[in-house]
């Protein structure tokens, strides 16, 4: 067996069965890709449309595509016709734009909202209280395209493993709020994105249904 291959037969062992792996395949070659593929993987996440682009076109065509970086409006369309889920939606004006775009090839998108509960200053993301406050106007409720299935956030990138552990249990707590508070459709609120390769085990400490990890699985990126 290859190294990808055992890192993927080392996770789907460890996780639980609640929880799902993207390996996440940025800056690493189809080849790569298609190690992990040979090993049963069929989530990988990317996070520049070009380069997730490019790889769909030549990879089979039963994988399933996650989205995971920052995604400006002008470059939903390229994604859309195709992508499974779209971790990363930072602003009401990036659901309506794949909404709209979405409806445009007949399709309904998985969508996460993401949320910044790192320290670090991030353009990105909504805060817990932005993300209450904009919620409570049942905002969700006009768009016929798009599925909001959860939250994503990133911990902040530290050894304080008890900063880890509060910032991902912000993230949970804020989860079941939103799952419950009739913005959501409860029946498909149900996916928490969080934990990378140093810190998902903390991560499925606070259930966790998706981990994103790329450089456990295919080794430090090459740019
Ligand atoms: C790159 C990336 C990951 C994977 O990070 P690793 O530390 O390599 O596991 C996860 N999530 C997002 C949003 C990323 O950009």
């Amino acid at each position: 067996m290859n190294e990808i291959a055992r890192h993927i037969d080392r996770f789907n062992r460890e996780l639980p069965a609640g929880t799902r792996l993207v390996a996440v395949s940025k800056f690493h070659p189809a080849e790569a890709l298609m190690e992990a593929y040979g090993a049963g993987q069929r989530i990988f996440g990317e996070s520049r449309v070009q380069e997730l682009v490019a790889k769909y076109e030549v990879l089979p065509k039963d994988i399933a595509w996650h989205f995971i970086g920052h995604l400006q409006t002008n470059k939903v369309k390229y994604i859309v016709p195709f992508v499974s889920l779209i971790h990363s939606v930072d602003s009401e004006k990036l659901l309506s734009v794949i909404d709209k775009e979405a409806a445009k090839c007949g399709r309904t998108v998985d969508c996460l909202l993401e949320i910044h509960v790192a320290q670090e200053e991030s353009k990105y993301g909504f805060t817990p209280e932005s993300c209450r406050a904009w919620l409570s106007g049942n905002p969700l409720a006009k768009y016929r395209n798009v599925r909001v299935c959860g939250l994503m956030g990133m911990a902040t990138l530290t050894d304080d493993e008890a900063r880890i552990d509060r910032e991902f249990g912000e993230l949970k707590q804020l989860f079941d709020e939103v799952k419950k508070s009739g913005a959501v459709d409860e029946s498909v609120f149900a996916e928490l994105s969080m934990g990378m390769s140093h810190d998902y085990r903390l991560a499925l400490r606070h259930g966790s249904t998706l981990v994103r990890i790329g450089t456990s699985i295919f080794g430090e990126r090459v740019y």
